[in-house]
């Protein structure tokens, strides 16, 4: 199952908008926010990317891959994207829900969008005044009632939640009864299904409440570590992080050790300057010199001082008048540049010097 995100829009002051703008909910927001209150803050406050693992990846490739292969068009080109290591596994995981999702009855929908207003009737899937949204992997109907599956790529149990809440949501909108929801999983060439019951769904729907409004009022956004922390791509930025185990904070025990970790610093430092690169690339190019990444933070050119001593200038005539005019003389040994500078300002010239970097206060250009 796929949903698609959408960057909430903050003003920085008035709270109630700015947590109210996580709307359209989806499942993975909801996810986030349930497994870790402040990786949600991490992505959807302060939009910092996610490094999306390999695994990741190769889930959204299959998925494209199986929307094509049942929608009757050519897919196997679509696996060429994965390492070549990964193709065949890939490719057995499309033929697995190939067979298990033409067996299930009549497909009606494929990777279909949908989106519900608060009341539960159907608004577009880009409406930003839209509740909740997602996109249901397969949508099948047998008899009048539906059944709505999704395709696990990855070897972690899911959560019944999922399917449970687009059943809830189905059922809202189109004032048809859901029977069934389940998962098709591709990994241990499975089907995990569930009956729907309205009991489930009352729980569904308490739960989604609960959820959405805690969100909403949440101000504090604590960190809640877990196994969860182990795939989270702001572990070293967490708050916790001296107490989080994860692949991503290295531990140096030994001299091996040390020289991986050197190695990788070696390989991001590299990273870093092309990163750098095009970013100041950007900010050239663009009028403002800058751009902003959140409500109180920019990257751009700021531009400093820096005075120089003018050419031809005579220093040892400036120490010779310091000197006569000195009530120590000795200190004038110990003279600075600045000070230099204050006694003799036409023997310097002042120029600026153009910066990039991080920068707050409105995110004015210094120019
Ligand atoms: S490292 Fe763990 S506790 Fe910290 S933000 Fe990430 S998921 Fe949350």
């Amino acid at each position: 199952m796929k949903t698609e995100e959408k960057r909430p829009s903050e003003d920085g002051t008035n709270l109630k908008n700015k947590y109210t703008t996580f709307r359209p909910y989806s499942m993975s927001r909801l996810l986030e926010y349930e497994r870790c209150p402040q990786r949600f803050a991490f992505k959807y406050l302060q939009h910092l990317p996610e490094i999306q693992d390999n695994a990741g990846f190769q889930g959204q490739v299959i998925h494209e891959a199986i929307a094509k292969a049942l929608k009757g068009e050519m897919w196997e080109d679509t696996l060429a994207e994965l390492e070549f290591d990964d193709i065949l596994d890939a490719k057995i995981k499309v033929l697995t829900a190939l067979r298990y999702s033409k067996n299930l009855g009549n497909i009606v929908g494929i990777e279909t969008k949908f989106a519900i207003l608060d009341d539960g009737a159907i608004t577009d899937f880009g409406d930003p005044d839209g509740f909740l949204r997602g996109i249901i992997d397969l949508l099948v109907e047998s008899n009048d009632d539906l059944m709505i599956w999704d395709w696990k790529t990855g070897h972690s149990k899911p959560t019944k939640f999922q399917v449970f809440l687009y059943a809830w949501a189905v059922q809202k909108a189109l004032k048809r009864p859901v029977s069934k929801v389940g998962y098709i999983l591709l990994s241990s060439n499975d089907i995990l299904e569930f009956d729907v019951s309205s009991e489930e769904l009352e729980i569904t729907e308490r739960k989604l409440n609960k959820l959405v409004r805690t969100l909403e009022e949440d101000r504090e956004f604590a960190a809640r570590p877990g196994a969860h922390c182990s795939y989270c791509s702001y572990v070293s930025m967490c708050p916790l992080a001296s107490l989080i185990e994860s692949k991503d904070i290295p531990t140096v025990r030994n001299e091996r050790e040390a020289v991986e970790v050197a190695k990788c610093i070696k390989v991001f430092e590299e990273k870093l300057k092309h990163y750098e690169r095009a970013l100041q690339g950007y900010v050239e190019g663009v009028e403002t010199g800058k751009v902003k990444i959140d409500d109180n933070l920019w990257y751009g050119i700021k531009y400093s001082e820096v005075s120089k001593l003018n050419k031809n200038v005579d220093l040892n005539a400036m120490y010779r008048t310091l000197w006569e005019h000195s009530e120590d003389p000795t200190q004038i040994f110990k003279v600075e540049n600045k000070v230099l500078q204050e006694k003799f300002p036409e023997s310097f010239s002042v120029s600026k010097r153009k910066n990039f970097g991080f920068f707050t206060e409105g995110g004015d250009k210094n120019d």
